[in-house]
C-alpha cells in the first residue's frame, strides 16, 4: 500500500514524548482536525527536518500524513512563532505551559477545534508580548473561555435551582451556581467574584491582564476542569508555586 499524501497544518506543540532512540511523539493541537497524536521519526537527530520547532507552545507548519490506524507521521516542522519573549521568564513560561496543557487537553482528538486553537494561540501570543505581572483574572477568563470552547461550561449568571440572578454567596458546581439557600452543594464564591469572571469570560483576553479580580476561590475553574478531564493538570501546581 503506499504512503498516504502530506497535508500541511498551522499547529501549536501541546506535548512531547521521547520514544525509541531518536525519534519523538509529539500532540499538537490544529484547527482542522483538533488535536493529534504524531511520530516524529529521528526527531532528536534531524535539524533540518526540525530545527528547533518542536517545543511547547510554539507555532509550527506541520507536514503530516494522516494515519492508518494509530499515529500520524510528522515528515517535517517549520517554526512559525518561537514566543522567544516568554522562554525568557519563568512566570511567563509557566503560564505558557498552563495554557497549553488546557486547551490542549481539552480539544478533542481528530475532531475540527477551530475555537481552542485560537485561543490558545491569542492566549500565548498575550503572554510573550507581557511586560509585567498578570492579573489572575488572566487565568480565570482563559480557563472560563476554554470550559465555554468545549461546551462544559458552568453557567455562573442564573441560580440553577430557582433561576433567578446571583445574590450574595453562591455556591459553584460543574453545571453552575446556586443561591446558598437553594443549594449548599459546591464552593462558596461571591457574586462579585462572579460577575468578574463572566466578564472576563465574554471580553478579549488582553483585556484581562491588569484587572483586579474579587476575593475568591483562585483556582475553581481549574478544579472543574481537572473533574471534566479526570486528571490533574500537571502545570498547576508549578503556577500555583510561583503566582504565591
Ligand atoms: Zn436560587
Amino acid at each position: 500500500m503506499s504512503r498516504p499524501l502530506p497535508v500541511h497544518r498551522t499547529a501549536i506543540v501541546v506535548g512531547l514524548q521521547e520514544h525509541r532512540e531518536a525519534d519523538r511523539i509529539v500532540r499538537l493541537l490544529t484547527p482542522e482536525n483538533g488535536r493529534i497524536t504524531a511520530h516524529a521519526r529521528n526527531a532528536r537527530k534531524s535539524s533540518r527536518r526540525f530545527g528547533g520547532a518542536l517545543d511547547i507552545g510554539n507555532r509550527i507548519e506541520a507536514t503530516l500524513r494522516p494515519p492508518k490506524g494509530g499515529w500520524w507521521g510528522l515528515d517535517s516542522a517549520l517554526l512559525e512563532d518561537g514566543r522567544t519573549h516568554a522562554r525568557g521568564d519563568l512566570d511567563r513560561i509557566a503560564l505558557m505551559a498552563y495554557a497549553t496543557e488546557v486547551c490542549g487537553q481539552l480539544a478533542r482528538e481528530d475532531h475540527p477545534e477551530p475555537k481552542l486553537y485560537g485561543l490558545l494561540d491569542m492566549a500565548i501570543t498575550v503572554i510573550d508580548a507581557l511586560s509585567g505581572p498578570v492579573s489572575p483574572l488572566f487565568r480565570l477568563g482563559l480557563e472560563a473561555k476554554a470550559l465555554t470552547f468545549a461546551g462544559i461550561a458552568p453557567r455562573l449568571n442564573v441560580c440553577m435551582t430557582c433561576g433567578l440572578q446571583p445574590e450574595g454567596q453562591m455556591q459553584l458546581t460543574t453545571a453552575g451556581v446556586h443561591h446558598y439557600a437553594c443549594s449548599r452543594d459546591g464552593e462558596a464564591v461571591s457574586t462579585p467574584w462572579l460577575a468578574a469572571i463572566e466578564t472576563a469570560r465574554r471580553t478579549p483576553l488582553r483585556e484581562s491582564i491588569d484587572v483586579p479580580v474579587p476575593p475568591g476561590p483562585q483556582w475553581a475553574l481549574a478544579e472543574l476542569l481537572e473533574q471534566h478531564l479526570g486528571r490533574r493538570l500537571r502545570s498547576r501546581s508549578i503556577l500555583a508555586t510561583l503566582t504565591h
